[in-house]
């Protein structure tokens, strides 16, 4: 309904201002109101598409039936991927692997909500201190890692060190969860021996461990920078080499081994000439050999 009274107004549309008779116009004139009413319409249908698709990209990430995949029931629960798998593997999300496939009722995550437990304020725990060390040296000897590798970890793990008398040492519990996987593997321990180990069993010093491998080609592996040896060749080498000194028999030694008298065993030396050296008067008797000539017979 006009009257007479004039309202000064600004045009919501273009801005202008203008006379209006009635409080509730809003526009200048017909063509402001009709751009206003179509942006308005624009806008509604806009809305109602993005809500839309929004609504189409949730059911594809969560599912609309009554099975969800894994990926869909964290995101429908809000927790990551790798923390539903957790609730699959503890059993508290009952699901069902068939064909490769792992899927989850969305009934059973429903009726978990049937009968919840009663809500316990969660107490914050208390931190525990901590007691238990390493030193850096005995880091590096039991994992087999190098120095930089292990402050570099320590620093982006952050792990807890205090320096005790100028020595770091390393929360053992820490170190044991960070370095988990790098734990020497039970066949290093049982086939390979470390040079640690090989020092302690035969008395060697690092140096001559060193140099026995290297000259007698001792096979090797290296398991995160640390070097194995293989205890089989490394067992053989050593047993040679304990069994080296006699290369030969002398001739008591002989007449003792075979339960013969010298001239017997001179006879059999001088006819199967078996190769012998003499010291002075005294004879030395290949001992490979005698000990072939012999040997109990035998059909192979
Ligand atoms: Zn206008």
């Amino acid at each position: 309904m006009s009257s007479t009274i004039d309202i000064r107004k600004i045009c919501e549309w273009c801005g202008k201002e203008f006379i209006a008779h009635k409080c509730s116009t809003r526009f200048c004139c017909k063509r402001c109101s009709e751009h206003s009413y179509k942006a308005l319409r624009r806008q509604k249908h806009v809305e109602a598409q993005n809500t839309a698709t929004k609504t189409k990209i949730k059911e594809q990430n969560t599912g609309n039936g009554d099975y969800l995949t894994p990926y869909q029931c964290a995101i429908l629960i809000g927790v990551s991927r790798a923390t539903l798998y957790r609730y699959l593997e503890r059993g508290q999300i009952p699901c069902i692997q068939f064909n490769g496939k792992t899927l989850i009722s969305r009934a059973s995550i429903d009726k978990m909500f049937e009968n919840p437990p009663e809500y316990i304020k969660r107490e914050r725990k208390e931190a525990e201190p901590i007691e238990e060390f390493y030193t850096t040296k005995e880091i590096l000897e039991k994992f087999g890692i190098s120095n930089s590798w292990l402050f570099k970890m320590a620093k982006e793990r952050n792990i807890p060190k205090t320096v005790v008398r100028g020595k770091t040492l390393w929360s053992r519990k820490h170190i044991d969860k960070a370095l988990s996987d790098k734990q020497p593997s039970k066949v290093a321990e049982e086939e390979w021996y470390s040079v640690e180990e090989v020092c302690a069993k035969f008395n060697m010093s690092k140096e001559a461990v060193y140099r026995f491998v290297s000259e007698r080609k001792i096979g090797k592996r290296k398991d995160k920078c640390k070097v194995f040896y293989s205890r089989r060749q490394f067992d053989m080498a050593i047993g040679v080499e304990s069994e080296l000194e006699p290369e030969y028999y002398t001739m008591p030694e002989a007449m003792a081994r075979y339960n013969m008298t010298r001239d017997q065993i001179s006879h059999y030396v001088r006819t199967h000439n078996i190769p012998r050296t003499y010291e002075g008067r005294y004879v030395r008797i290949d001992r490979k050999a005698l000990d072939a000539l012999f040997a109990p017979p035998m059909i192979s």
